[in-house]
């Protein structure tokens, strides 16, 4: 069926902030190649330190969720080098915020002396599973750290020569060690269009293989090199379900640390219907009327669609699409 009415009339005034999007961080770029700068201030009492512990972060558990940091002086003994590898984040209310990771035995006797502190996954952070944070903005500069080790974490060698390279510009950036290439890297970011596919009061949601019973979700992919966003949504919906899209509409986007993507969230209008799947991708791909959607957003426990949490996008693009549809 081919739409002829104006379909993206609901889109809201002010768009939603995903989770994660939120993140009060002055980036303060300009200092990433002041030496002299960084290493008064890093050792300074001035500075905070946001420590990641293996793949965790540091998080005070009580009262409520909230970063821990620490000064210089507290983290100095953990190890000979312990600066070498910290990343400066920015400035958060004019305070310089750095971010550094240890392991677990260098964690055990931070975490003697201070027993509030617990080395938590994001994802759990997000989820609230361990306490709700009662910091703006919090979550996304946790996020920004843990995109920033990602990508440290897979870059040990230089992508042109192959020999190492070791880390420059505070954190972002790697440069190759040998005298020969020099190749400089830049922290990347992956993006992947997320997209909630709309045919007057339906919109199309598929499953991957072995989700949770009843879970389904807006259609994904990642970009490919020369594509448009437009073109990403289209040819994905294509793939994925046979289903043919025509025009795109951008709604917001998510920063997202697993490990270094950027969700890119958007409406897209179907010209077509009919589903055929590709079986590699996806396990079902079907249509939901706006009341099931709205049930499952809703009433969750009466519902056996289970619909994306509020930790995802696609929870944002559901709620945007049911909330100003009426
Ligand atoms: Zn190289």
């Amino acid at each position: 069926m081919i739409m002829t009415k104006a379909i993206f009339d609901f889109l809201p005034d002010i768009p939603p902030v995903p989770m994660f999007a939120d993140n009060p961080i002055n980036r303060d770029d300009h200092r990433r190649d002041d030496a002299n700068w960084l290493k008064v201030t890093m050792h300074s009492s001035n500075a905070r330190y946001l420590i990641i512990v293996d793949d965790k972060i540091a998080m005070s558990v009580t009262p409520s969720l909230s970063k821990a940091t620490f000064q210089y002086d507290e983290i100095k003994a953990l190890s000979e080098n312990i600066l070498q590898e910290a990343i400066y984040l920015g400035l958060w209310d004019g305070v310089p915020y750095f971010t550094l990771k240890i392991t677990l035995n260098e964690s055990e006797q931070l975490f003697d002396k201070h027993p509030s502190i617990k080395a938590i996954d994001l994802r759990s952070i997000a989820l609230g599973m361990v306490g709700v944070t009662n910091q703006e903005g919090l979550l996304g500069v946790l996020s920004q750290a843990k995109a920033l080790f990602n990508w440290h974490e897979t870059h040990p060698f230089c992508s042109k020569c192959g020999a190492e390279t070791s880390m420059a510009s505070a954190g972002y950036k790697r440069v190759c060690v040998s005298d020969a290439c020099g190749a400089s890297h830049f922290p990347r970011t992956d993006p992947v269009v997320i997209m909630l596919v709309l045919d007057g009061d339906q919109c199309l949601l598929g499953r991957g293989h072995n989700w949770p019973v009843g879970r389904y979700s807006a259609l994904a992919g990642f970009m490919e090199p020369g594509e448009s966003i437009e073109q990403a949504v289209r040819r994905e919906v294509f793939e994925e379900t046979a289903v043919k899209v025509g025009r795109v509409h951008y709604l917001c986007s998510q920063p997202w640390a697993f490990p270094t993507n950027l969700m890119i969230g958007c409406f897209a209008e179907a010209q077509s219907r009919d589903i055929t799947l590709d079986p590699i991708e996806m396990e079902d791909a079907k249509w939901f009327h706006r009341d099931e959607i709205k049930a499952a957003l809703n009433s969750p426990d009466e519902s056996s669609l289970l619909v994306a949490p509020a930790i995802a996008i696609a929870h944002n693009l559901l709620r945007a699409w049911v909330e100003n549809g009426d």
